[in-house]
């Protein structure tokens, strides 16, 4: 190394603005060995001294070692990458660690969890085969042979279960219904299946283990039908399963129980709704309420409220009320029992 060449003495003043010393020529053409500012000596490439672009390596070593031995740990040398460190852990088993990591404690040894998981495995007849899809998950072979992915944590307290096994008994309890199992279901307590009518369904697994389930498909050619056979029209599901919402032959919408449609046993309550509503109109009241909410309902009557039994009204109305009226019974609002005994003493 030329010490009086143009470019060594730029060297020397560039590495004097970064407070360190060029004492001899680096390991090939493009290091120089300076002594930092520490007091330490390292090859650092000359444009890295001038953009001030490099740290001791010996004072990072030296704070790594101390971080390390405050979590009990060794620092035994570099990592894969710039990332890592080689650690010995206090169980004595060594592993890469990112050196923040080590210094926040962030870390745990894959070694010990291994042997860990593996006890935990074999606790449960089971056997580790490979990782699973995620940090959470190995690959396992399950007791009946098959293999399943499972949670550490599911293995840790036997809650898993073979989904393969578990698909072939519910394919056999189909069997069993005379039905033929398709596929998943909307949610994991549903599959569907092909039932011995022909038609395809999703069924609860359990209600179908237990015979609990019709076709839904059939069941609707069933009511559309009655529904037809009154003249009906079925148009769609009701507020619960015994009720279906319908076309009736005046043209009104209603939700019937589906067994009265089948005997007939229904009128409109829309249109019941107009002639009570005509009828206490006559009699100078005025329907509050619906007939759709009960056979009670509110009627205004001289500035009270009357409560009176619709199915009464609709049979002996003009009586009833007249009667109500003349008593000047304003009850708000009055029970059955109170609208019977009203009745009685029309009599
Ligand atoms: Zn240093
Ligand atoms: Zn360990
Ligand atoms: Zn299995
Ligand atoms: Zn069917
Ligand atoms: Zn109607």
């Amino acid at each position: 190394m030329d010490w009086n060449s143009e470019a060594t003495r730029k060297h020397i003043s560039e590495a004097k603005a970064q407070g360190c010393e060029l004492i001899g020529p680096g390991k090939d053409f493009n290091f120089r060995l300076y002594r930092l500012p520490c007091g330490h000596e390292q090859e650092i490439q000359p444009t890295h001294m001038r953009r001030d672009n490099f740290r001791c390596q010996t004072c990072l070593d030296n704070k790594l070692r101390e971080e390390a031995e405050e979590q009990g740990c060794a620092l035994l040398g570099p990592g894969k990458n710039a990332n890592f460190r080689l650690y010995r852990l206090p169980c004595g088993h060594e592993q890469q660690i990112g050196p923040n990591r080590m210094r926040e404690e962030r870390f745990r040894c894959q070694t010990c969890l291994d042997t860990k998981i593996r006890g935990e495995a074999r606790a449960q007849d089971c056997e580790i085969l490979g990782p699973g899809k995620n940090a959470n998950f190995r690959l396992y072979r399950l007791p009946c042979g098959h293999e399943q992915q499972i949670q550490t944590g599911n293995m840790r307290d036997g809650g898993f279960q073979c989904q393969i096994c578990q698909e072939n008994n519910l394919r056999k309890e189909a069997a069993a219904q005379g039905c033929k199992l398709l596929g998943p279901g909307k949610n994991a307590m549903y599959r569907l299946y092909r039932l011995p009518c022909g038609h395809q369904q999703e069924i609860r697994v359990h209600h179908l283990r237990e015979e609990i389930f019709r076709c839904g498909t059939c069941l609707d050619i069933k009511l559309r039908g009655e529904a037809k056979a009154q003249g009906c029209e079925l148009l769609g599901p009701g507020r619960n399963y015994q009720y279906r919402l319908y076309r009736l032959p005046c043209g009104h919408e209603q939700e019937i129980p589906a067994p009265r449609m089948r005997r007939g046993s229904f009128r409109c309550q829309t249109c019941l709704d107009i002639k009570l509503r005509g009828e206490a109109k006559v009699q100078g009241c005025e329907l509050l309420g619906s007939a759709e909410k009960g056979m009670q309902c509110p009627w205004r009557w001289n500035g009270g409220m009357i409560s009176l039994n619709l199915g009464v009204i609709w049979e002996m109305s003009p009586k009833i009320i007249s009667a109500a009226k003349s008593k000047a019974a304003l009850i708000s609002p009055p029970s059955i029992m109170g609208l019977r005994s009203r009745r009685k003493s029309v009599r």
